[in-house]
Parts: C-alpha cells; structure tokens; sequence
C-alpha cells in the first residue's frame, strides 16, 4: 500500500518539501509517490492544495489507473 498522485497534481512541489521518505519525485505532467518508498505517512495529503493525494484505497474509482502509473515512473 502506499499513496498516489493523480493527475490533477499542478506540479507546485509543496508535496516533495514534507516528506519524510524522499520518494516523491516530479515527471512531466504531474509528480510520482515512489510506491516501494512511502511509508503511508499521509503528511503529504494536507499539504496539496489541488486535494490530489490519495490512500491507495481512498481513490476514487475512475482514478484507480494511477496506482500503476506512478508505480511505472520509478521503473
Ligand atoms: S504518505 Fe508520507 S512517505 Fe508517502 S509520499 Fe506522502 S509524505 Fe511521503
Ligand atoms: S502538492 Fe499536490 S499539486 Fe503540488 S506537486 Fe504535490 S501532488 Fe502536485
């Protein structure tokens, strides 16, 4: 289990300064949790101003394909 960005994410950085694990990273159209990195901390939630972080099992339906597309970007 670990959190998600999805892509709502306006590529701001607040998320990257609050993190404990240094596993979120910035890629092209929005930033990246490293799912073998995060320790499901959820500091990173408060500090997103777009509320585009989420519990894995939080996500809402339609948003389920990020799971695996911010896996992929630390493949
Ligand atoms: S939940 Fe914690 S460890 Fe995981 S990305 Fe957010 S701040 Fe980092
Ligand atoms: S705080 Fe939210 S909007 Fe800003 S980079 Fe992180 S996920 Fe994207």
């Amino acid at each position: 289990m670990a959190h998600v960005i999805i892509d709502t994410c306006t590529l701001c950085g607040s998320c990257v300064e609050v993190c404990p694990s240094e596993c979120i990273k910035e890629g092209e159209d929005q930033y990246f949790i490293d799912p073998e990195e995060c320790i499901d901390c959820g500091t990173c939630i408060d500090e997103c101003p777009s509320e585009s972080i989420y519990e894995e099992e939080e996500l809402p339906e339609d948003k389920h394909e990020f799971i695996d597309k911010n896996a992929k970007f630390f493949n």
